[in-house]
């Protein structure tokens, strides 16, 4: 591939994001060969691209490929058969690159298709973005977990662990508590449990990641070892803390509660349910984002809405940059592929996004003009 230079009157460059008035980024054989001013490529003679504003590519840290909540009765659709699952997966894949979103995190899917399909990605058989994948998720079998597998027992755990670590998992998730609001937040799985799946993980060095809403499952997965805590909806200001000294991560999914769209493709017990907890998640996000923890963002089934998402964070208290960084370079060190994504630093994969905005605004990621991944710009229509 000939060189590109990308020129933007904003360009949020580094490791930080820090703004770059008429900024320019040298993009060669994927990676990002320099970065500057305008000027300082005045003798270049190649092709040039020019956006109002250029960041770095989107990092989604929750989604799932077959789960799509833009369907009309979503949860039904997990029954059906492999085949239809990597249908919607590749419409989803796809759609996801499009918003934007040059790397994903998907947190779990049915009959190993994030394997497969992260293959196919790898290999560009498929668009889409980088995929860091779970497998199958693990819950307890009375417990919530739409896309999760049932697995009782400690020692079964051990094994279904080790079984997707051989089948490519590149980390492990846990489902934990229930997604809404309830007068009390059960812990499913024991102790011993969720131990085992975490050592199991731990010993071969991949991270765990657990869905957890709050309640005394929260601190049950910080004493277990728990990397990454999903959700964290109805948490309080002292779990958030504990978090933040431990050096955990939170990842902060939005969409499923607070998202009308989204509440309408629900069934109807469901869309009320997740109605009722908004107030919750709306008291204990700010208290999130005051306290200090690290936190990613994602998007959970709603394919090529991230932009919500980082909105929220926005509502709920902070800055548009800190947004912007949680949903970039904060989400690659969460995905643990900082070293060649999340931030336009030279040596790094050009993975790019243009927005058609005057400022440095979260809303502006709805209005993505271009979208290049590992030096390939991406077809945005057709
Ligand atoms: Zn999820």
């Amino acid at each position: 591939m000939a060189p590109v230079l990308y020129v933007a009157d904003i360009l949020l460059a580094g490791r930080e994001l820090d703004k770059v008035e008429g900024g320019a980024v040298l993009v060669e054989d994927g990676h990002i060969a320099a970065v500057g001013k305008r000027g300082d490529f005045a003798g270049f003679a190649g092709e040039r691209v020019e956006r109002p504003l250029i960041m770095p590519g989107l990092v989604d840290c929750h989604a799932h490929m077959a789960l799509d909540a833009g369907i009309r009765d979503w949860p039904g659709l997990v029954a059906d058969p492999e085949a239809e699952h990597v249908l919607r997966a590749v419409a989803a894949l796809r759609a996801d690159l499009r918003s934007g979103v040059t790397t994903a995190r998907y947190m779990g899917d049915k009959y190993f298709i994030d394997v497969a399909l992260r293959r196919a990605l790898r290999e560009g058989g498929i668009a889409g973005p980088r995929a860091v994948v779970a497998t199958r998720g693990i819950k307890a079998s009375h417990a919530h977990g739409l896309v999760g597998y049932p697995v009782d027992g400690a020692e079964e755990r051990r094994r279904f662990v080790r079984e997707n670590i051989r089948a490519g998992a590149d980390f492990i998730k846990l489902f934990v508590t229930d997604a809404v609001l309830r007068p009390i937040m059960y812990c499913y799985p024991s102790r011993e449990e969720i131990g085992a799946a975490v050592d199991e993980a731990h010993n071969v060095g991949k991270p765990v990641a657990a869905h957890v809403a709050g309640g005394p499952g929260w601190d049950v997965c910080l004493e277990a070892g728990v990397d990454s805590f999903e959700h964290g909806y109805f948490a309080t200001r002292e779990q958030f803390d504990g978090l933040a000294r431990a050096g955990r991560w939170l990842d902060i999914t939005p969409t499923p509660i607070m998202s009308d769209y989204y509440a309408e493709r629900c069934p109807s017990g469901m869309a009320s349910a997740l109605a009722a907890s908004r107030e919750a998640l709306v008291r204990s996000m700010r208290e999130a984002v005051r306290s200090g923890v690290r936190y990613a963002v994602g998007s959970d089934g709603l394919h090529g809405f991230l932009a919500g998402d980082v909105q929220y964070l926005v509502d709920f208290g902070a800055s548009q940059l800190e947004a912007l960084r949680a949903a970039t370079i904060r989400g690659a060190e969460l995905c643990g592929v900082a070293d060649v994504t999340g931030s336009i630093e030279v040596g790094k994969c050009a993975d790019l996004v243009g927005l058609d905005a005057g400022g440095i605004a979260a809303a502006a990621l709805k209005r993505v003009t271009l979208v290049v991944r590992e030096g390939r710009p991406v077809p945005l229509a057709g």
